[in-house]
């Protein structure tokens, strides 16, 4: 996080104050350093450069066009879930022999998209799901390359609504249901079956389920090959961890070290799908403190961002540093940081201790990169924020302010109502 920090008590993205991306685009804001990306790029692809791999990006983690573009800049392909990310994708340049399909619920709209754009293969999550591409198709006249998302089983140790690999959860085909279901997709006319994947969940901090479940992807594979299915791919999700507040996650490197002995004998090109780690602590929310207010044993800091800004405090009671842009003496209080939305729910933080701040200055919610905006929405008829991508001393608008006109765009007032 070396590029977000504070020189003689006052804020900086690389080369430029905070205060003057404020003055230039208002406030609330995200801001992403183009120098953070680049180097989390770099060293996460560079952890498996001893084994052929390929790197895709979860656009759904942060899916502007700046960002997905400096990805592709890097060699890296993108892990998508909807036909929307496959535009995306497309419209930055990322290569559709790169692009890899997950989710579970993929229409016949995107299949047929999908198919069209020629991408690598699709992560496939039911036998119906992999009939329905199998019949699309057909159709017209293609194949298409899939991998099996397993499920198996695994806990991964992180918050309820972000493990997905474990046997309650809506993703992947159980385990024991695999073998059949591998056997059944090979003998369908328009199918590839290429490769395994599982992504067991997001924000991890320990090496070991990671370890857990590759290892039962391998004995698969092995059950595979004894009834002559070979695989040419293991896709192995996202999901590494980052830190928020005092969690100790693996370095990339870490990670790569422990699959290495396990992988590296192996004859299958090696999938990695992550976004967090790569987004997470490259970008910020900048929100200017409306009011202070004390209630009955209570202090709040009404602040101009919002639960439809960042959603994560709200749904996971996700923890976001949050730190003053000016650095003083002051004293520190216990808040709770909420924006003006009209939902109890609607909050940064809780019960914070916080420097003592006032109306009018400017707070960084840190950490903010990945699952920020791509989760925001325009409840209460708020305009979506914008985006800023700073690289040394340039700041660049990577997504304007939306405008109150956006905010109506296609709604219509029927003629029975004039
Ligand atoms: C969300 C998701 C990812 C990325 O997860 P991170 O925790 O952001 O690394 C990767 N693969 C799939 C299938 C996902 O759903």
């Amino acid at each position: 996080m070396h590029d977000f920090q504070f020189v003689d008590g006052e804020f900086f993205c690389e080369g430029v104050a905070i205060d003057t991306v404020s003055a230039k685009v208002g406030t609330p804001f995200y801001l992403y350093s183009y120098a953070t990306l680049c180097r989390h790029l770099q060293v996460f692809d560079s952890a498996f450069a001893d084994i052929p791999h390929l790197t895709a990006f979860a656009v759904k983690s942060n899916s502007n066009l700046a960002v997905l573009k400096l990805v592709a800049n890097h060699g890296f392909g993108a892990d998508i879930v909807s036909g929307g990310e496959l535009y995306r994708a497309i419209q930055a340049g990322i290569d559709p022999n790169k692009i890899v399909f997950a989710g579970v619920g993929k229409n016949a709209g995107e299949i047929e998209y999908a198919l069209e754009i020629g991408i690598r293969m699709f992560n496939v999550e039911s036998g119906e799901e992999l009939r329905a591409i199998n019949t699309v198709a057909v159709r017209m006249g293609k194949r298409a390359s899939v991998a099996l998302r397993v499920n198996p089983d695994v806990d991964p140790m992180t918050h309820p609504y972000i493990a997905t690999g474990l046997k309650k959860s809506k993703f992947g085909i159980d385990s024991q249901f695999a073998l059949d279901s591998f056997e059944a997709a090979t003998h369908l006319s328009a199918i590839d079956v290429v490769g395994v994947h599982m992504h067991i969940g997001s924000q991890l901090t320990k090496v070991s389920p990671f370890l857990d479940a590759v290892k039962r992807i391998l004995r698969l594979m092995e059950n595979l090959q004894k009834r002559g299915i070979n695989l040419s791919y293991i896709n192995i999700g996202g999901g590494l961890g980052i830190s928020y507040a005092d969690e100790t996650p693996p370095h990339p490197n870490d990670l790569a070290e422990a699959l290495m002995p396990l992988l590296r004998d192996l004859k299958v090109r090696l999938i990695l799908e992550p976004g967090r780690v790569i987004v997470g602590n490259a970008g910020i929310l900048v929100t200017k403190v409306l009011y202070t207010k004390n209630g009955d044993g209570k202090h709040f800091v009404i602040v101009d961002a919002a639960m439809n800004d960042l959603l994560r405090p709200s749904l996971y009671e996700a923890y976001h540093e949050i730190v003053p842009v000016r650095q003083e003496k002051r004293d520190s209080m216990i808040v709770d940081v909420v924006g003006p939305i009209c939902e109890s729910g609607d909050f940064l933080a809780k019960d914070r201790e916080l420097p003592e701040v006032k109306s009018g200055e400017l707070l960084a919610v840190m950490s903010a990169g990945a699952y920020g905006f791509t989760m925001a929405s325009n409840y209460n008829t708020r305009p979506r924020v914008p985006e800023v991508m700073v690289r040394d001393r340039d700041i660049c608008v990577i997504r304007e302010r939306e405008s109150y006109a956006d905010l109506v765009r296609g709604e219509v007032i029927p003629d029975f109502l004039q």
